[in-house]
């Protein structure tokens, strides 16, 4: 059934990058006997799943949609990849994004464009756009995708899908391509609350070979779904209403608190004084660590090289040629704050600044039990608009950002349309409360 959608909208939507079409009618045709008299209960059994290109896939190519990558097939599968097998999904392919997850659009890929299926003159937001837009289509019937500063929860804001980042070190980063380890998480993209809730169950959890894993219970996510919301407290910050956000999307997100109000909860505005801060903090931060991670890829290692006479010209052909201009401007960026003499001026004053920014949050948390407002200051701009403007494209993630500085769980679930593209309501939650935020994107849904 994904291969018959996929060949009716595929050619509008632009979503994959490779499909997986023999060993996935294989591994769906020995499922049903394998799992059945092995007496495994998968809870996703036979599902359809579409995969971020930066997730590692055994024997399926895995490019991060970088064309230095353009040859590469990995020798194992990612932790996530494992265990959703485990549960019986199914991968379809690999899906289209920004290059190395760098960007708000997808338009930094290496490859193609990916169209937002609600308007495909618009973008479908990024990086995880290809994951979004997958699963708005109707090609799978979730993705997983990877959210560094946004880029599950946007995307799936731009196109009216539902998209959790955990908690970080809730999801084993083990087989994620790294674009800043601090910040890096791998979670699910759906139709539904509900099915997000099942997809991480079923990928969360410690895993010795990610260091930064939580070993944290996992509860079940689908057990406080009840609706009951009654008696809970929400907390507005007043930046996340402010300037710079659409009059339209405002008001949606207004509708959505008198909408949680109707169902017994009650809500006040609050701040969160250092998020005006955390852009800037976070090309800082992520940048370096982006500058360290992206040093693998030297033509030697891993995927495309460029010969040249000596190891050095091989490394700076393979690496210009391959990389593309967003991921040379943030490795510029970051070698430069990293760099001795600029990095206590750079690297060190954005650490201080996540840390305040971590306080704000755990500050409101106290007393509170979710935060809530928009997830995108707008909704999917136009193809082209924003691609030559890198500042106005990185301001597309000033209300998700703050989130991964923070490490919390949030989710974005759709909240109604304006100009007939859909709108996006982000719920932050506590460290490891992801079961809170989900009890209320289900109620408010
Ligand atoms: N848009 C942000 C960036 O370009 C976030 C990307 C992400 O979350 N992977 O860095």
């Amino acid at each position: 059934e994904s291969y018959k959608r996929i060949e009716e909208v595929e050619g509008k939507v632009e979503a994959f990058l490779h499909l997986n079409e023999e060993a996935a009618r294989k591994a769906a045709r020995e499922m049903d006997d394998h799992l059945v008299s092995k007496g495994v209960d998968g809870a996703l059994f036979g599902l359809p799943a579409g995969l971020k290109d930066n997730i590692v896939t055994k024997g399926l190519r895995t490019t991060c949609a970088s064309k230095l990558l353009d040859n590469f097939i990995p020798v194992h599968d990612a932790t996530v990849v494992q265990k959703l097998h485990a549960a019986g999904a199914v991968t379809i392919g690999k899906l289209n994004m920004d290059e190395f997850a760098m960007g708000s659009s997808n338009e930094n890929s290496g490859y193609k464009l990916t169209r937002n299926p609600w308007n495909t003159e618009r973008v479908p937001g990024g990086s995880s756009g290809g994951s979004a837009a997958s699963v708005a289509a109707g090609e799978v019937l979730f993705s997983l995708g990877s959210d560094t500063g946004g880029s599950i929860r946007e995307p799936a804001a731009f196109c009216g899908v539902v998209g959790m980042k955990p908690t970080y070190g809730r999801v084993s980063r083990f087989g994620l391509v790294a674009f800043a380890s601090s910040l890096d998480q791998i979670g699910p993209l759906t139709r539904t609350v509900e099915d997000n809730a099942y997809v991480l169950n079923a990928i969360s959890g410690y895993d010795k070979l990610d260091s930064t894993s939580a070993n944290v219970e996992v509860p079940d996510y689908t057990a406080g779904l009840t609706g009951d919301i009654k008696g809970l407290k929400i907390a507005v910050p007043k930046e996340y209403l402010g300037e710079g956000v659409n009059a339209e999307v405002r008001v949606h997100i207004e509708q959505a608190l008198t909408t949680l109000e109707g169902l017994g909860a009650t809500w006040e505005e609050v701040s969160l004084p250092h998020s005006k801060y955390a852009v800037a903090a976070y090309y800082i931060l992520a940048s370096s660590e982006a500058s360290a991670n992206l040093a693998r890829f030297d033509g030697i290692r891993y995927g495309v090289r460029v010969e040249e006479d000596n190891l050095i010209d091989t490394y700076k052909k393979s690496r210009s040629q391959g990389f593309g201009d967003e991921v040379k401007r943030r490795i510029m960026l970051g070698t430069f704050a990293l760099s001795s003499g600029y990095y206590d001026a750079y690297y060190k004053k954005a650490q201080q600044v996540r840390t305040l920014i971590k306080q704000d949050f755990d500050d409101v948390l106290a007393q509170y039990d979710v935060i809530i407002g928009p997830t995108a200051p707008t909704t999917a701009f136009q193809i082209g608009e924003q691609v030559n403007d890198p500042l106005t494209m990185y301001a597309n993630d000033i209300l998700t950002i703050p989130v991964n500085l923070a490490g919390v769980p949030a989710i974005s679930v759709p909240a109604g349309f304006a100009y007939g593209l859909p709108i996006g309501l982000q719920i932050i939650g506590k460290h490891f409360a992801e079961s809170m935020v989900y009890r209320v994107a289900h109620a408010f849904e």
